[in-house]
């Protein structure tokens, strides 16, 4: 896996907690796997040019990834629904705070959007060869 410093991470879990705050969200409490999210998004990041989603297929095309760069357009009804965005990257403080029960959160994103990201990568792949 490509390597990315704790100090950059630490960073950008800086900046992501002060974007997130605001929208009422919190971090998991489970620090380690919230390090390693932050690192698959910051790698997404150096390879397609925005913080996709690590719990997703991103196809590298903006237009069609756009609904998943994180935080994606589906955490807010997810953490409001079931307390924590698809990853649980991001949770509601009842959710951390163990008040609610940590239940699995179904896909949310549309299928017609995967289907669209999953065929402009096989056309991604047919260009290469
Ligand atoms: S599911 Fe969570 S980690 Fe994934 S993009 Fe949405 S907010 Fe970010």
């Amino acid at each position: 896996m490509q390597e990315v410093s704790p100090e950059r991470i630490e960073e950008y879990r800086r900046k992501m907690e002060k974007l997130v705050v605001r929208k009422g969200f919190h971090f998991n409490k489970d620090r380690q796997m919230v390090n390693d999210l932050l690192k698959s998004l910051l790698i997404n990041m150096d390879r397609y040019g925005y913080a996709s989603c690590p719990c997703r297929l991103a196809s590298g095309e903006y237009s069609l990834d756009r609904d998943i760069i994180c935080p994606c357009v589906y955490a807010a009804p997810d953490i409001e629904e079931y307390g924590s965005c698809y990853c649980t990257l991001y949770v509601s403080k009842e959710w951390k705070e163990d008040r609610i029960p940590h239940v699995y959160v179904p896909e949310r994103r549309p299928p017609e959007k995967v289907e669209a990201g999953l065929k402009a990568m096989a056309g991604q792949k047919q260009e290469r060869s």
